[in-house]
């Protein structure tokens, strides 16, 4: 609990920061790599066009930070419907497999009895695919990415109220994770990759937007042998409640 504490006030901190300076910075950087774009395409001499090639690289990587850090802070608007998790999988596969690449098997396993789960359909197809962006960089040889969903009846453990969930399982043959680095995976900022390739906000985001609804992130790792990550999102029959009380309760305090 004290845990989950933590990371509430981090998520906050998170969308006060956002609110704050993530906009007017994304103002500054766009005329930055404009005039930077016409500096590099312009000029003769070789120095001045290196230098500006890699300010122009530093400046999208700011963009793209500034973007995840607004994103971010939109998670809390909820609208949320029935959706039918296995048609909004089935009908990301084109997009998949773009945002994959052809080295990397995708595989379904998508269980008919899995239902509808009373969630924003954008959040969730955004939640898949940062989760699958992840399976890919984790599989930097190949492998194979397994979608699948499930039905599952959950008691009341602590964290998820008692009742229907859907499941979406986003398994990879990838690197695993170490237990140190499983523990710390959802925090904001928390990231193993290098500067410019991880914000460290994928994983917190997803973890915020399905506690939003109702669910939660679960993650199963193994040094080696791969992840498996697993979005619990209540089904829509039961989730009326839920979902009342995530809307009054946003997590993230964004502007
Ligand atoms: P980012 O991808 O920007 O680093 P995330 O919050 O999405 O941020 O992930 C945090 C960290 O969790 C990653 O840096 C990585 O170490 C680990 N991780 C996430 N997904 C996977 C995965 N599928 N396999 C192995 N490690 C993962």
């Amino acid at each position: 609990a004290e845990e989950r504490l933590r990371q509430a006030q981090k998520m906050q901190a998170v969308g006060q920061l956002t609110g704050g300076i993530a906009h007017d910075f994304n103002n500054l950087l766009t005329p930055i790599m404009g005039g930077l774009e016409i500096i590099a395409t312009m000029t003769a001499e070789p120095r001045t066009k290196s230098l500006a090639s890699n300010a122009l690289e530093a400046a999208r990587r700011g963009a793209k930070l500034t973007g995840q850090l607004l994103a971010f802070s939109r998670t809390h608007r909820l609208s949320t419907s029935a959706v039918p998790v296995n048609d909004l999988i089935g009908g990301m596969q084109d997009l998949m497999r773009h945002t994959i690449g052809p080295e990397i098997a995708i595989k379904l396993a998508l269980d008919p009895a899995c239902g509808t789960a009373q969630a924003d359909p954008n959040q969730i197809e955004n939640a898949i695919l940062n989760l699958a962006i992840n399976a890919r960089d984790a599989m930097p040889d190949g492998g194979t990415l397994t979608l699948s969903t499930a039905r599952e009846t959950i008691a009341d453990d602590g964290e998820l109220a008692a009742g229907d969930y859907v499941a979406i399982l986003i398994a990879d043959t990838g690197t695993g994770m170490t237990p140190e680095v499983l523990a710390r995976a959802t925090e904001p900022f928390f990231t193993t990759k290098e500067v410019g390739k991880g914000t460290g906000l994928g994983l917190a985001q997803v973890y915020g937007v399905a506690h939003q609804f109702g669910g939660t992130l679960r993650i199963d790792s193994e040094v080696g042998v791969g992840t498996t990550m697993r979005i619990l999102l209540p089904a829509a029959t039961t989730a009326t409640e839920a979902v009342a009380t995530a809307a009054e309760t946003p997590l993230l305090d964004g502007h």
